[in-house]
């Protein structure tokens, strides 16, 4: 399927332009459409294959449609937020989403452990829509006040299988405790495991499932 049958958003479909995607890889093609409804999803999926662009575009289209409903424009609050395993997945993230939210308004950072907390709290204090962290650093943040999730409308359990592998479970669960329980929640990981059912079960309402 191609991205032109998609009708994206005229910044959107630009910058899928100017990196040269013409078809959607398979989970594109089946989770896009899906995120654009609001529905919860749980993936499975891999690296490489699309998947950041395939729940990153469609948030991006919706946080552009329901551009500060709730909140005035001058505030930047976080309104999605992406948690990952690790450093190099959370920056690799990142840089993909700054990429399609290049001709948007929309302000990404990310931030992650084993390096100072300064100027991530100098970039959090600025304001920004879509926050990409791993789980660690992100709870020291909240702490330290740094990083307000009151108004996030949707967040993204990304390798979450691998997040619960590193023992991240009891963070996860206190970053979500902070979120609004009117919210989408996206889970992707490369296996269903039993683990991962349980944590789909307490944090995903009548998800939307995706295998590819
Ligand atoms: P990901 O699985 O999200 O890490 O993406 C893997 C790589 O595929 C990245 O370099 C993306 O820029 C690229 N990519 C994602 N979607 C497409 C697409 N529909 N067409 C061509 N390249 C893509």
């Amino acid at each position: 399927t191609s991205f032109s049958n998609l009708q994206l958003a005229a910044p959107l479909a630009r910058a899928v332009a100017e990196m040269g995607y013409e078809q959607m890889t398979p989970i594109q093609a089946q989770a896009i459409p899906v995120v654009l409804t609001g529905k919860d999803v749980m993936g499975a999926a891999q690296t490489g294959t699309g998947k950041t662009a395939a729940f990153s575009l469609p948030l991006l289209q919706r946080l552009l449609k329901h551009e500060n409903a709730s909140t005035s424009p001058a505030r930047h609050p976080v309104r999605a937020l992406v948690l990952l395993p690790t450093r190099e997945l959370a920056d690799q993230v990142a840089q993909q989403i700054k990429l399609y939210a290049k001709y948007t308004n929309m302000r990404s950072t990310v931030v992650f452990g084993g390096i100072d907390m300064k100027p991530q709290t100098a970039e959090l204090k600025k304001g920004v829509e879509i926050l990409v962290a791993t789980p660690g650093r992100l709870l020291d943040h909240i702490e330290a006040k740094n990083a307000v999730l009151n108004q996030v409308e949707y967040v993204v359990l990304d390798e979450a299988d691998r997040m619960l592998d590193i023992g991240f479970l009891p963070d996860l669960q206190r970053i979500l405790s902070f979120l609004p329980k009117q919210r989408t929640t996206l889970l992707f990981s490369a296996t269903f495991s039993t683990e991962i059912k349980r944590l789909a079960n307490s944090y995903l309402v009548d998800p939307v499932t995706i295998e590819v």
